[in-house]
C-alpha cells in the first residue's frame, strides 16, 4: 500500500510517499480501506521530530474509510463506512483502528467530510464539556475561531448549550465565517485588544470558559478575560510555551481552574470513552445537519507536504483533508 512517512532531507524533515505492507489488525481492531485522512498540527510536530509520543512511522491520527476486516464481536462488518481516531498510520491506503473508536459515518457525508470530524470535534467536545464543563447560556471565549477545532467548538457551544460564543481570529474573512457558524462576538486580535472586547461583551465580568490554543503570548490577556471562578483549558501553544512572568496571585485570587490537555497521547480507554460520549451527545445533531464538518481543502495523499504547509501558513478555515480513495 501507499503510505506517507517522514524523510530527512538536508536538515529539514519532509514527507515522502512509500510502499509499505498493509497493517495487520490485532484482536478488537478493524482493518480499514482508507478513503480520506485529515491533517492536524500534531502531524506537523511529529514530522519535525518533536512529539516524543508518535510510535507509528506513518503519519496521521484520523481517517474515514470502508471496513475491510472485522471480528464479528466488534459490531462492525466489511463494507461499513466508518470514521475515527487511529494511533498513527492515517496517511495511508490502509490503517487499523480500535473498533471501540469507530463511528458510523452519516449516510449524507462524503468520506472527505467524515475525515474532517474525529480529531477536531472530539477535541472541541472534550475541552468544552468533559474538561470545561460548559453549562447552558454560559459564555465561552474560543481563540483561533476559524481553525479546525475552533469551527467545531463554535457549533457545539451554540447547539448543545446556547452559549454566548466570543471568538478571536486574524482576518475579517475568518471572522465572517465564524459568524455564519453562530459566533456572537467577533474579535480581530490583530486590530483589537481582545481582553477589552471580552470585558465589554460580558458586562465587565469576563467569560466562564476559555479554549486557549495560543498559550504564552495570551497568558495575561486570558487572565484579564476570565470570570472569577472561570475555567481555562489550555489546548495549544501556537503563541509559545514560556510565560516570562507569571503572577500566581492573580490566578489564585480569581480562583481560576486551569487545565492542560493533549488528546493524541491519551490512552486507548480514554479515547474509547470520549468517542462513546461524543456519539451519544453529538452524532444525533450531525445526522440532523445541525452541526457539520467544515472542509477547507482536499489535497491528494501524494501532496501531504503541501497540505501541511497550507496549515503552517494559517491559510485554512476548518479542516485540511487528504483524499486517499482508490
Ligand atoms: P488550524 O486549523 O491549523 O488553525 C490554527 C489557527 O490558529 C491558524 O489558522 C491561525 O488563524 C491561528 N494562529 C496561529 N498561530 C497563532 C498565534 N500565534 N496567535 C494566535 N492565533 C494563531 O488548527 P487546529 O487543527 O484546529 O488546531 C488548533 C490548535 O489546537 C493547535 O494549536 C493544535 O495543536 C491544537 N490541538 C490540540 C489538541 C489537544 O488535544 N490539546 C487537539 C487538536 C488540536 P488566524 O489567521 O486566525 O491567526
Amino acid at each position: 500500500m501507499k503510505a506517507v512517512i517522514v524523510e530527512r532531507q538536508s536538515n529539514i524533515n519532509t514527507l515522502q510517499v512509500t510502499e509499505l505492507p498493509i497493517p495487520k489488525p490485532a484482536s478488537g481492531e478493524l482493518l480499514i480501506n482508507v478513503q480520506a485522512a485529515a491533517v492536524n498540527r500534531t502531524d506537523i510536530v511529529t514530522r519535525e521530530g518533536q512529539s516524543g509520543y508518535a510510535t507509528n512511522p506513518v503519519l496521521g491520527v484520523e481517517i474515514a474509510g470502508i471496513v475491510e476486516q472485522a471480528e464479528q464481536e466488534t459490531g462492525f462488518a466489511p463494507g461499513d463506512r466508518v470514521m475515527g481516531l487511529v494511533n498513527g498510520g492515517g496517511y495511508a491506503e490502509y490503517a487499523v483502528m480500535p473498533a471501540d473508536r469507530a463511528i458510523k459515518i452519516p449516510a449524507e457525508y462524503s468520506f472527505e467530510q467524515a475525515a474532517a470530524v474525529p480529531e477536531v470535534f472530539l477535541t472541541a467536545y472534550q475541552t468544552l464539556y468533559t474538561i470545561g464543563r460548559l453549562q447552558r447560556h454560559e459564555s465561552v471565549l474560543i481563540h483561533a475561531g476559524a481553525s479546525g477545532v475552533g469551527t467545531a467548538a463554535i457549533q457545539l457551544a451554540r447547539t448543545l448549550s446556547q452559549a454566548k460564543v466570543i471568538v478571536t481570529a486574524g482576518s475579517q474573512k475568518k471572522l465572517d465565517f465564524c459568524k455564519d457558524l453562530g459566533a456572537d462576538v467577533l474579535i480581530n486580535y490583530k486590530e483589537q485588544s481582545f481582553e477589552e472586547e471580552v470585558l465589554r461583551a460580558t458586562d465587565g465580568k469576563g467569560v466562564d470558559l476559555i479554549l486557549d490554543f495560543v498559550g504564552a503570548d495570551y497568558w495575561d490577556k486570558n487572565l484579564a478575560s476570565i470570570k472569577k471562578e472561570g475555567r481555562w483549558v489550555l489546548i495549544g501553544i501556537l503563541g509559545g510555551v514560556q510565560v516570562e512572568k507569571v503572577n500566581l496571585f492573580a490566578l489564585m485570587s480569581k480562583c481560576v481552574q486551569l487545565t492542560g490537555t493533549l488528546l493524541t497521547p491519551r490512552s486507548d480507554e480514554y479515547k474509547a470513552k470520549l468517542t462513546g460520549d461524543f456519539v451519544r451527545d453529538v452524532m444525533p445533531h450531525m445526522k440532523k445537519g445541525e452541526i457539520k464538518p467544515i472542509v477547507d481543502t482536499v489535497f491528494p495523499l501524494a501532496e501531504a507536504m503541501e497540505a501541511q504547509r497550507h496549515m503552517e501558513e494559517n491559510r485554512n478555515i476548518g479542516k485540511i483533508v487528504l483524499g486517499v480513495g482508490n
